[in-house]
């Protein structure tokens, strides 16, 4: 499945917020005793390389994600089992930082801070999930800048599938951004990503364009 057709049949994004502990702690935020659930709209999906961003957002921050990527429908309430999830990638979940922490203090929602062109980007090699448990990088103009695993994962994916299908039957295409580790920081105009996962054989690159 070509990424292009990956893009055309997403319908919902659901994204999970604080499943690292470390990434927790660093945005002064509690453990969840559920998983933390937000949505972005299609239009924010991007392929890259190159991602320009709106000026009315302020700072923006990168948090590298697994994404997984469901094939089989699954009515409310229904889910077993991994078995509806056709592949699983990797890409990243831009948040207008500045912005979400003003939202958070005044208790509204991030809609705003989260949902926003180019917010979603997918890596190149989505593929069904592997054995075993599954490492990713992502390096900022060449300095490592978050290291993440899924054996630190607060929810793990059976969970997360879980919890979103008692409020929601699950779509063919549908793709859930599982949660970003420690390590999350400014995405700036000129900066060069190069996010990586072995596991996944993902090599990817995409710069920061200038604002749009
Ligand atoms: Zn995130």
């Amino acid at each position: 499945m070509t990424m292009h057709s990956i893009v055309a049949s997403a319908s919902n994004i659901y994204c999970v917020g604080r499943n690292y502990a470390a990434h927790a702690a660093e945005l002064n935020n509690e453990i969840p005793s559920e998983p933390v659930l937000f949505g972005k709209d299609h239009g924010c999906l991007t392929l890259g390389p190159v991602l320009n961003f709106p000026k009315a957002l302020g700072t923006i921050h990168y948090e590298s994600e697994l994404v997984l990527r469901i094939g089989v429908p699954v009515p409310l309430g229904k889910f077993r089992d991994l078995g509806c999830v056709a592949q699983i990638g990797v890409g990243i979940d831009f948040t207008a930082r500045e912005l979400q922490t003003s939202l958070k203090q005044k208790g509204l929602p991030w809609f705003r801070a989260k949902s926003f062109v180019n917010s979603a980007y997918l890596a190149d090699g989505f593929r069904p999930i592997p054995e075993g448990d599954i490492t990713f990088k992502l390096y900022r103009n060449e300095e490592l800048s978050q290291s993440g695993c899924t054996s630190d994962m607060i929810f793990k994916y059976h969970h997360i599938l879980e919890f979103i299908n008692t409020t929601m039957p699950l779509d063919p295409g549908d793709l859930i951004f599982t949660g970003t580790p420690a390590g999350v920081g400014p995405a700036d105009i000129g900066d060069r990503f190069r996010l990586v996962c072995e596991a996944l054989n993902v090599d990817s690159s995409f710069e920061i364009g200038p604002q749009c």
